[in-house]
């Protein structure tokens, strides 16, 4: 764990993706569960990108907020492993922890050191990467597809 602390700790640095986190989790269309998660994710221009959690009465179809941040970017035409931070939160006890679907759609998307911020909606906050959240991960990207993606 590289850091972490409440709400009166957070860096500034990190208080607008974490606020953008916060106004996305409002987006979640979350009829079964009821519980919001949102992610904010930043790019290489400096844009953040909404991502929410959306779910479906088939359940499977349903898509965390993490994934639905980094797919909205790629489809925004932006690259693989370009993006810089991605901060993501919900109401829960300690700062959420993505789960090991988003762990593995990370780890193939953004760098391995690449920052990543959970929070909570009090406040809450861990500053972590993906060689900590996904240790071993499984990859096909090697340097012989690497310039495919
Ligand atoms: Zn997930």
């Amino acid at each position: 764990m590289l850091s972490k602390g409440t709400k009166d700790t957070l860096p500034q640095e990190w208080q607008e993706l974490a606020q953008a986190a916060i106004e996305a989790s409002k987006r979640a269309y979350v009829p079964y569960s009821n519980f919001q998660v949102g992610a904010a994710l930043l790019d290489s221009t400096g844009n953040i990108h909404f991502g929410c959690n959306v779910e479906n009465g088939a359940y499977s179809p349903s898509n965390c907020a993490e994934r639905t941040a980094l797919f909205r970017a790629i489809a925004d035409g932006h690259k693989a492993r370009s993006f810089k931070a991605i901060a993501v939160t919900g109401d829960t006890a300690e700062p959420i922890t993505p789960c090991g679907v988003c762990r593995q759609v990370l780890s193939e998307l953004c760098e391995p050191h690449m920052p990543v911020l959970l929070t909570n909606l009090k406040g809450d906050w861990q500053l972590t990467n993906m060689v900590e959240l996904l240790p071993g991960a499984f990859s096909l990207i090697d340097e012989r597809n690497m310039e495919n993606t």
